[in-house]
């Protein structure tokens, strides 16, 4: 029974990890997530990556970005192998289909061969340090997925992806989250409408006359999108974010925690924070590392319930 139950958690785990919002995958890992290669699909093709390589690359193509100087920031690399070693055991075999396990990208994790320089340097010394480290709930890897900048508040898996919820994927308040001026983008009402009728799940019959938020979640962002047609459709904010991105890029609607109004012929969106909302928020998890949190401490306050093991 335990077995059935993991098999049915790794499940439900999977169906909710995507990176930006995409349609849940349908199938189960069927291995064990204990390989020591996994396939991945860069821009050079299908590529068999031993896996604390594949983290290390993972490390420095998430945070390479930050200061590499302070003991925080290498706490802060140490919490995200942690977070990329997991992602890649619990994802094996998400891309079967296409013949590999991960894409280098977003989807999955943003992923490069590991640079010849001080931040490779440093992500390879938090492989190092963290080998065979995993977030684990009664004994079994999960799926921790994790965003850019969650803009003040985190949500629950199910109200961004529906579902029943995930018990360590609840919405929270990130009070370490540094505040940023809101981003801003325009689109004309036209293009919008093109935009949505590219997607079987945005699909409007025209004209589309306006976007409203049908209904917040407790984080604030936008669960559900009513978008003005005839007839009317309501949408999941996940989706709509999803068509956007696909069409104007990942710095266009970068989370659903906006507001929007009419300006003229075209709409208004202006919001905070980047990426899907739910687990790990970069942003904060850097600045907490910062303040002197440990590793461990830091994963368990956006994955509440879960622990740091080996796999
Ligand atoms: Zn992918
Ligand atoms: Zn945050």
């Amino acid at each position: 029974m335990r077995w059935v139950a993991a098999i049915a958690f790794a499940a439900l785990l999977y169906a909710c990890a995507f990176r930006p919002p995409a349609r849940p995958p349908t199938t189960v890992p069927a291995r064990p997530p204990t390989a020591s290669t996994l396939r991945v699909r860069s821009g050079r093709g299908v590529e068999r990556v031993a896996t604390e390589d594949y983290v290390a690359g993972c490390v420095a193509a998430e945070l390479g970005s930050i200061d590499a100087d302070p003991p925080s920031a290498a706490r802060a690399r140490d919490v995200q192998a942690i977070l990329c070693r997991s992602f890649a055991l619990a994802s094996i075999g998400r891309h079967r289909d296409e013949g590999f396990d991960l894409c280098a990208t977003t989807h999955c994790q943003v992923y490069r061969p590991l640079p010849a320089t001080v931040i490779g340097r440093l992500a390879r010394e938090a492989t190092t340090r963290t080998t065979g480290l995993v977030l684990l709930v009664d004994g079994w890897p999960v799926l921790p997925v994790y965003h850019a900048d969650c803009g003040g508040h985190t949500s629950g898996a199910e109200d961004v992806w529906g579902g029943t919820g995930v018990s360590f994927l609840v919405g929270a308040r990130d009070e370490a989250c540094p505040r940023r001026p809101a981003w801003r983008l325009e689109v004309w009402l036209a293009r919008l409408e093109d935009i949505l009728a590219e997607d079987p799940h945005t699909a409007v019959n025209g004209p589309l006359r306006g976007v409203a938020i049908e209904r917040h979640d407790a984080a604030g962002r936008a669960a559900f999108v009513r978008l003005d047609a005839r007839p009317p459709r309501v949408v999941r904010g996940a989706d709509f974010r999803t068509a956007l991105l696909r069409a104007l890029g990942p710095t266009s609607l970068r989370s659903t925690l906006f507001a929007v109004s009419r300006r003229g012929n075209a709409l208004v969106f202006e919001g905070h924070g980047n990426g899907h909302g739910v687990g790990l928020c970069q942003a904060g998890a850097i600045a907490r590392a910062a303040g002197g949190d440990q590793p461990a401490a830091i994963l368990a306050h956006y994955f509440p319930g879960a622990t740091v093991g080996s796999r």
